[in-house]
């Protein structure tokens, strides 16, 4: 077989990759706790199920418009206006199977040799995988500690050249937590007015997470970037559905033929039991998410006040989403043997700063989804192990 080289440069999510390890050892008999793998803990709202369930029972079997159902467009639209206070048409709106395929989609737009994409660092690692599957050159957006690993606005305009064609931000972010505060994203949204090529795909799938009063500072409530913003958003971790895959984006007029092209060619749309459970999960009560906001906000607590009383580590606060990422260069260990020793001697499933880009060595990520009992104990065996 001859393969295309392109795909020698597909990279993976190590998340994955650990909860397979841990799986396998638990196949063993071994108990792992897992603060892995980037998913809540909750189970999907009782209603939402009810409405996936009551669709089936009601002949929702076929195809839906590849751009997703109209009521679930304008579902999402209302909750836009509600929540971030911007007015968009649903006709700018993609239903598509999770938040991946908007980033996959975002690529294949604007990817090829000769461009450049610029993309968070740490940040998710699908970014970089896809930017490099293109062909085009990767550039990392550094996030920096000191700075609660929110973006630089002046850091990002300085490092766009003529050959680039998308920034991507992430806020709140994985794998860091830092969020960017209301002047960042101003200064970012007013220094690419002077950029007009440059694209922005913001990456707001943890818009909802966020602790201590932080406000979410949506890049949709910026009129004047949005004829070339991709805003990627889902229910995957608002509500509990990361297996479901539905997320939705909002693509400018010149992009949204393009991007409906590619779901056609690709998924052809979402399933349709699924979109009605979206309208469900939008529409009907929220108390399960704030309930689950309130879980995740006390096992923050308590993970970044353990991970700040280990030997040779120190944590920041994360203002979102639902990672820590302690900075482990005290412990004189790399991240990568840390994460084994972890996994293989306590039983404890986090993912290595390495998985998660090139300015993350000393760090690690552990994701608090988990109960704050388990956190208390994963703690202990950590704490064992340093
Ligand atoms: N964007 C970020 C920053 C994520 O962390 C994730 C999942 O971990 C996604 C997008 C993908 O979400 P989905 O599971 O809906 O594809």
């Amino acid at each position: 077989m001859i393969l295309a080289e392109s795909i020698g440069r597909l990279e993976t999510e190590s998340a994955f990759e650990v909860l397979a390890r841990a799986a396998a050892l638990e196949r063993q008999g071994r108990e792992i706790i897992n603060l892995g793998i980037g998913q809540p803990d909750f189970r999907t709202p009782e209603h939402v199920v009810e409405a996936a369930v009551k669709a089936l029972r009601d002949g929702a079997h076929g195809y839906t418009p590849a751009q997703g159902l109209l009521p679930l467009r304008e579902a999402v639209a209302a909750d836009v206006a509600k929540r971030r206070g911007a007015e968009i048409s649903p006709e700018n709106i993609v239903i598509m199977p999770g938040g991946k395929p908007t980033m996959f989609f975002a690529m294949m737009l604007f990817g090829e040799p000769g461009a450049e994409i610029m993309y968070p660092d740490p940040g998710f690692p699908i970014y970089r995988s896809m930017i490099r599957y293109t062909g085009a050159e990767a550039v990392p957006i550094v996030l920096r500690e000191e700075n609660g690993f929110a973006f630089s606005a002046d850091e990002i305009l300085a490092g766009i050249t003529p050959r680039t064609r998308l920034v991507i931000v992430n806020s709140p972010g994985n794998p860091t937590g830092g969020a960017a505060p209301r002047e960042e994203v101003e200064k970012l949204v007013a220094g690419l007015m002077d950029h007009p090529h440059v694209a922005l795909m913001a990456d707001e799938i943890y818009g909802r997470m966020l602790y201590e009063g932080r406000e979410h500072v949506s890049f949709l409530s910026f009129p004047e970037i949005r004829d070339r913003l991709i805003l990627l958003d889902g229910w995957s971790k608002t509500y509990a559905m990361t297996g479901w895959r539905l997320g939705w984006s909002y693509w400018p007029d010149a992009l949204i033929e393009k991007a409906v092209r590619l779901c056609v060619n690709s998924h052809s749309c979402v399933n349709a039991a699924t979109q009605w459970a979206g309208i469900a999960a939008l529409e009907g009560p929220q108390d399960a998410v704030e309930a689950m906001m309130r879980a995740f906000d006390e096992r923050r607590r308590v993970i970044v006040r353990r991970l700040n009383q280990l030997p040779g580590v120190t944590c920041l606060d994360p203002a979102g989403a639902f990672y820590a990422f302690p900075n482990i260069s005290g412990t004189g260990a790399d991240a990568r043997t840390l994460q084994t020793r972890f996994l293989e001697e306590a039983g404890v499933a986090t993912v290595a700063g390495p998985s998660f880009g090139l300015h993350a060595k000393d760090y690690i990520r552990f994701s608090y989804a988990n109960s704050v009992e388990n956190i208390e104990r994963a703690m202990d065996r950590i704490a064992g192990v340093l």
